[in-house]
């Protein structure tokens, strides 16, 4: 049955448009245009043209669609803010290859972002949850893991650095600086056990050398560069 025979039939009580819930229908109006009382699923209620239900025109109350306008203005100038820029960061060092060393060490090595956090809204709404200011940076607590909840935190300057000279981390998995920065300690997980294979000179040579031995032993473990397919 189309909308204008429901509505011929007075069978269009309950019918949904968007956010329209028709209520009953009206008197027509002076010119014969059929007009309907409806219910916004927020409860708002308002006489509409039965028409511009059908052909989508109306799709919720006036209140509505001034929030839904607002909601969109303040994303729209989202790419001012810093905590967008970080956001943007993020997604760009995983996932762009003209990065180029950037990516190499990111989404070049399997790290991702979160499917949550595709989405600004959402990265938005967990950076203000876990007291994001605009002088904290993202830190991901395990260096191998990935952009998500779970490993992320607002850390200030000072404390990024810091962990990073503590650790000696240098961005590749199984990679990391010795104690007196001479080189580079290569270890693999194996079983949840460490296992020395060695100092490099270079970190890059460090995450071949961890590669390798991955791949020539047949282990699970994540490689630091993702071999072409
Ligand atoms: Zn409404």
């Amino acid at each position: 049955m189309s909308v204008n025979e429901a509505y011929r039939d007075k069978h269009i009580n309950g019918l949904r448009f968007s956010k329209w819930t028709i209520i009953k229908r009206v008197e027509s109006s002076k010119n014969r245009e059929r007009r309907v009382l409806c219910l916004c699923d927020c409860g708002n209620t308002n006489e509409i043209l039965f028409k511009t239900l059908a052909n989508k025109e109306s799709t919720q109350c006036k209140s509505c669609s001034a929030r839904n306008n607002k909601a969109r203005k303040t994303h729209g100038d989202a790419d001012r803010t810093r905590l967008y820029r970080i956001w943007q960061g993020m997604k760009a060092r995983c996932k762009y290859k003209s990065m180029g060393a950037t990516f190499d060490r990111y989404g070049g090595r399997g790290i991702s972002v979160c499917s949550a956090w595709e989405e600004y809204t959402s990265f938005k709404e967990w950076a203000i949850k876990n007291n994001y200011s605009d002088t904290l940076e993202i830190d991901r607590t395990d260096s191998d893991g990935n952009y998500e909840p779970s490993n992320c935190r607002w850390v200030t300057r000072k404390e990024n650095a810091l962990n990073k000279r503590v650790s000696g981390k240098v961005g590749f998995r199984g990679v990391r600086m010795n104690k007196n920065k001479t080189g580079f300690e290569v270890q693999v997980s194996i079983n949840g056990r460490s296992k020395y294979l060695g100092t490099t000179k270079t970190a890059k040579d460090g995450a071949k050398l961890y590669d390798d031995y991955v791949t020539i032993n047949n282990l699970p473990n994540k490689l630091n560069i993702s071999k072409e397919k």
